[in-house]
C-alpha cells in the first residue's frame, strides 16, 4: 500500500499532504502543482486555467498513469 506510506510520511514532517504526487486538472489537464498558491492541504482546488474544481484527496491518487487510465 504505497499510498498509506506516503500519507504517513506527510504526518512526520513533510509540508505537503501528498508529497511526490503530481496533480492534474480533471478537465484541462493543467499541472496543478505549479499553479499560483496551489496547496494540497485544501480539499478542492479550482484550476486557474479553466476554473474546474478538482478534488484533492487520496481517492484521486493513482499509482501510475496506466492505473489512472483504467479506472
Ligand atoms: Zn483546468
Amino acid at each position: 500500500m504505497g499510498l498509506f506510506g506516503k500519507m504517513f510520511d506527510a504526518l512526520s514532517g513533510e509540508s505537503e499532504r501528498f508529497p511526490n504526487v503530481d496533480w492534474y486538472c480533471d478537465r484541462c489537464n493543467a499541472y496543478l502543482n505549479e499553479q499560483s498558491e496551489f496547496d494540497d492541504h485544501k480539499y478542492t482546488w479550482e484550476c486557474t486555467d479553466c476554473g474546474h474544481k478538482n478534488s484533492i484527496s487520496a481517492t484521486n491518487v493513482y499509482e501510475s498513469e496506466e492505473d489512472f487510465r483504467t479506472k
